[in-house]
C-alpha cells in the first residue's frame, strides 16, 4: 500500500488536480493507494471566516464566494451528464454547510476536495473508494487515540480487496464524543502518515509546492537547497521550530513503523525531494537546516540550527555568534540548545538577515571560488564554451572546488559586461542590446572592469586581437585563447605576451591551438623542461589535410575535389582551403609546439613543401579546382602504388635536432611517406598524432579527435581550470 498526500496548492485549482491525478495514476501502477488530499488552498481559512460571522447576508457571500471556487473547478474537470451530477453532488455539500450548526466548520474543506477528486477519479474508470475519516481517525484527549484509530483504518481496507485507489480527507477527525473535529492547521499531513501507520503502508509520500524540506525557507534565502535526506530526529526538530513544509506529528507515526517519508513537489514531479527516515545517520557533524519562530508575546524571534552528529556544542554556539556578528547583528542572550540543536534569540526586526547569515555560514560553501570569464567570439566555440559551462557547473564545482562565471561577452559587433554573471540563455538578447565593440572598447571595459585573477578567453579568430593581451596581462587578467593566430606571430611579440604574464602574476594558456583538446603542448613542455631536451616532435596535426587524405586510405570513391569541398563545408578549412594545402595553418601549429619545447622557431625557419605544387596557388579557386580535378587520376595511381607497397602519405609537420641548423633543430612540413611500423600510418578522419622524442627509448605518442567545437570548449574549460 501507499499513501500520497497532496496539499492545498497542490489541488487549488482544475490545473493542479489533473497534475495530482498523473501522479497517481503513475503510483497506482505500482501498487494500491490510498490518495489523502487537504482542502483547496485558502478553503481551511474562509470556513472558519463563515463559522465566525453570524450576519445572515455577509455569511451567504462568503459562502457563495467558496462554492463558485468549487462549482469553477468542477465546471473545468467535467463535461456533460458528469458535470450536471458532480454539481448536484457539491451543491448537497453547501447546502450542509449553510445549514452546519455545529462548531467545525473547517471540517468541510476536505469533503470539498476529496469528493470532487474522488468523482473525477470514478468519471475516469477509475474504481475508488471514498474513506470517511471521520469515522477512521479518533481522537480521545486532544490526541489521536491510534489503538481504536490504527484498526479502523486497517478494516476500512480490508473490506474492499477490490479496490486500488482510496481517496480519503485530509485534516478532519472525530472526538471520543463523537464530535467531528481536526488535528490542527496543517492536520493532513499527520492524516496520511496515520494512514501509512494504520494499514502498514511502506511508501509515504507528502506531496507539496516546494522540492522537499530545505535548508532554510526558500523565501527567505533564496539560495536554500533541499535536504536530499535526514533522520526523523532532526525532520521532527525543524518541522516544531518553524519549518512550514512539515507539520510535526506527521513523523511520530512514521517513525514508530520505521516507515520513510517523502517530500516530494507536485510542480515538479521528477525532482526527488527529501527522505525523511531511519537510516540516515551521517558519520561526524551534518547540518541540516535553519529555521525561525516568532516568540510569543516578545518583540523577538527564535532562530533555530539543526544538524545531526554535532560534535562539539562550544563550535557550534561559536560560530553562530560570530556568523550573527558579521552580519551586524547581536543576539539577545545567548545561544542554548544542545545535542544537535541549537537555538538563539533575535529582534524580530533582524530575522530574516539572521537566517541568511546563519545560511551563509552553515550551509553556503564558501569554498567555491567563482572565475570570472570574460568571453571574445560568440561563434560556434564560444556558444559550446557557454553551453559546456553550464551544463558541468555543479559537476565542476564538487570536484575543482571552482566554479565558471560568465561576465562578459562579445561578438563583432558588440559586447556586455554584467558582473552579476549573464546567464547563458540571455546571452544573445543582452549582446544584441550590448555597447558597440568598436575599436577595440570591449578589452578596454574589460581592463577597467575586471576583478584581478578573471579569465579573458579569446574564442575568435581575429587577427590582431592578440595585439591586446599585454594590456590585459598587465592588468591582472589571465589569458586563454583557442585563436592560433595569437600564438603564432613573431617571437618577440609571443615573448611580450609571456613576459607580461609572468611579471604580472597572470597566466597566458593556448592549449587548444594545436590538436584541440588532446595533451599536446603539456606534454612537449613537460618533456623539454624536465629532461635533456627534445629529440624530436613530429606532428600529423592538419584536420583539412587529414581528412582529405585518410578520405583515400579506404574508400576512395570521391574525388580530391569532394573531400575538399566537404571539409570547407564541415567548417574545417580556412575561407580559402589552400591556406591550410599550403600548410599555412600546420606552419602556425608547428611554431606553438616548438616555441612550447623552448626553441624560438620563427617562419622563415621553416621549409614547407605544399601537398600541390605552385601552379595550385597562383589561380583562382574555381581554376583551382579545375584543376585539382585533373590532377586527380595521377594522385589515384600515385596512392594505389603506395598501398602495394605497404605505405601511404602523410602531411608531416616536424622538429629534428640538427646541429647544423639555425637553432639547433630542423624545422620541416611535407608529404612523408610512412609505413604500418608509423603511428602516422592508422589515423582516420580529422585524427591527430603526435610523437614526441625526448632521452628516452620509447617515444610519446598522443593520438585523438583533433576536430570539433564541443573538444574545443572542453579545452578552453581545462586552461580556465588549471591551477
Ligand atoms: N486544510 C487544513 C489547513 O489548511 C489542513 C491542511 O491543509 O493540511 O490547515
Ligand atoms: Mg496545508
Amino acid at each position: 500500500m501507499q499513501v500520497l498526500k497532496f496539499g492545498g496548492s497542490s489541488v487549488a485549482d482544475a490545473t493542479r488536480i489533473s497534475a495530482v491525478m498523473d501522479i497517481v495514476e503513475a503510483a497506482l501502477a505500482r501498487d494500491r493507494v490510498i490518495l489523502v488530499c487537504s482542502a483547496i488552498s485558502g478553503c481551511t481559512d474562509a470556513l472558519i471566516e463563515i463559522g465566525r460571522t453570524s450576519e445572515p447576508a455577509a455569511r451567504a457571500a462568503l459562502i457563495g464566494k467558496l462554492r463558485n471556487r468549487h462549482l469553477g473547478i468542477v465546471r473545468r474537470l467535467f463535461t456533460g451528464a458528469e458535470r450536471e451530477s458532480a454539481e448536484a453532488m457539491l451543491e448537497e455539500l453547501f447546502c450542509a454547510l449553510e445549514n452546519y450548526s455545529g462548531t467545525c466548520f473547517e471540517s468541510f474543506g476536505e469533503l470539498f476536495s476529496t469528493r470532487i477528486i474522488e468523482r473525477k477519479f470514478a468519471c475516469d474508470g477509475v474504481g475508488s473508494l471514498w474513506l470517511d475519516s471521520r469515522k477512521l481517525v479518533m481522537t480521545a484527549g486532544g490526541k489521536v487515540d491510534e489503538g481504536r484509530t490504527y484498526p479502523a483504518m486497517a478494516a476500512a481496507v480490508a473490506a474492499a480487496p477490490d479496490v486500488r485507489l482510496f481517496v480519503a480527507p485530509g485534516f478532519i477527525a472525530s472526538d471520543e464524543n463523537g464530535q467531528v473535529t481536526t488535528l490542527g492547521r496543517g492536520g493532513s499531513d499527520y492524516s496520511a502518515a496515520l494512514y501509512a501507520a494504520g494499514t502498514g503502508a511502506d511508501t509515504l509520500q507528502i506531496w507539496t509546492d516546494v522540492p522537499g524540506i530545505m535548508t532554510a525557507n526558500p523565501k527567505v534565502v533564496p539560495s536554500a537547497q533541499t535536504i536530499p535526506d535526514i533522520s526523523y530526529r532532526a525532520a521532527l526538530e525543524l518541522a516544531e521550530n518553524g519549518a512550514k513544509v512539515l507539520y510535526a506529528p506527521t513523523v511520530m507515526p512514521a517513525m514508530e513503523k520505521g516507515t520513510d517519508i517523502n517530500i516530494r513537489n507536485t510542480f515538479d514531479p521528477r525532482h526527488p525531494g527529501t527522505v525523511i527516515s531511519g537510516r540516515f545517520r551521517p558519520a561526524g557533524d551534518a547540518w541540516m537546516g535553519v529555521t525561525s519562530l516568532a516568540v510569543p508575546g516578545r518583540d523577538e524571534s527564535r532562530l533555530c540550527i539543526v544538524g545531526e552528529a554535532v560534535a562539539s556544542r562550544r563550535a557550534a554556539a561559536g560560530r553562530m555568534v560570530s556568523a550573527l556578528a558579521e552580519a551586524g547583528i547581536s543576539p539577545v542572550g545567548e545561544v542554548y540548545g544542545e545535542g544537535g540543536v541549537f537555538f538563539v534569540n533575535v529582534k524580530s526586526l533582524v530575522e530574516n538577515e539572521a537566517v541568511a547569515a546563519l545560511h551563509r555560514e552553515f550551509f553556503e560553501d564558501r569554498s567555491v571560488v567563482s572565475i570570472n570569464v570574460f568571453l571574445a567570439g560568440y561563434g560556434a566555440v564560444g556558444k559550446a564554451l557557454v553551453e559546456l559551462a553550464e551544463r558541468s557547473r555543479s559537476r565542476i564545482e564538487a570536484r575543482t572546488g571552482r566554479s565558471i562565471n560568465i561576465v562578459g561577452v562579445s561578438d563583432s559587433r558588440r559586447f556586455v559586461i554584467d558582473m552579476r554573471g549573464i546567464p547563458a540563455e540571455d546571452i544573445p538578447m543582452r549582446l544584441s542590446e550590448g555597447e558597440s565593440a568598436e575599436g577595440g572598447a570591449y578589452v578596454a571595459a574589460v581592463c577597467a572592469a575586471a576583478p584581478r585573477k578573471s579569465v579573458f578567453a579569446d574564442c575568435t579568430d581575429d587577427h590582431s586581437l592578440y595585439l591586446r593581451y599585454e594590456e590585459l596581462l598587465r592588468s591582472g587578467v589571465n589569458v586563454v585563447t583557442s585563436n592560433r593566430r595569437s600564438v603564432a606571430v613573431p617571437y618577440v611579440q609571443y615573448a611580450a605576451i609571456k613576459a607580461a604574464a609572468r611579471e604580472n602574476g597572470a597566466y597566458f594558456r593556448y592549449d587548444t591551438t594545436v590538436g584541440n583538446a588532446l595533451p599536446i603542448l603539456e606534454s612537449i613542455a613537460g618533456s623539454a623542461n624536465c629532461s635533456d631536451g627534445i629529440e624530436s616532435v613530429e606532428a600529423v596535426v592538419s584536420c583539412t589535410l587529414n581528412y582529405v587524405i585518410t578520405g583515400y586510405d579506404g574508400a576512395r570513391s570521391d574525388s580530391l575535389a569532394t573531400l575538399l569541398r566537404r571539409a570547407q563545408s564541415e567548417g574545417l578549412t580556412e575561407t580559402d582551403p589552400r591556406t591550410d594545402l599550403g600548410g599555412r595553418d600546420v606552419l602556425r601549429k608547428l611554431l606553438i609546439m616548438a616555441r612550447e619545447a623552448g626553441i624560438p622557431l620563427e617562419e622563415q625557419d621553416v621549409e614547407i613543401t605544399p601537398m600541390l605544387g605552385p601552379e595550385f596557388f597562383d589561380c583562382p579557386l574555381d581554376e583551382f579546382y579545375a584543376r585539382l580535378a585533373a590532377y586527380e587520376p595521377r594522385f589515384i595511381q600515385r596512392e594505389a602504388e603506395l598501398d602495394n607497397a605497404g605505405l601511404r602519405q602523410r602531411f608531416v609537420a616536424s622538429l629534428r635536432r640538427d646541429p647544423a641548423a639555425r637553432l639547433g633543430y630542423k624545422a620541416e612540413i611535407k608529404m612523408r611517406l610512412v609505413g604500418m611500423d608509423s603511428p602516422f600510418y592508422w589515423i582516420s578522419g580529422t585524427e591527430n598524432v603526435t610523437v614526441v622524442r625526448s632521452e628516452y627509448s620509447s617515444p610519446l605518442v598522443i593520438k585523438g579527435a583533433g576536430e570539433g567545437v564541443k573538444l574545443a570548449a572542453t579545452g578552453i574549460i581545462k586552461d580556465i581550470l588549471m591551477q
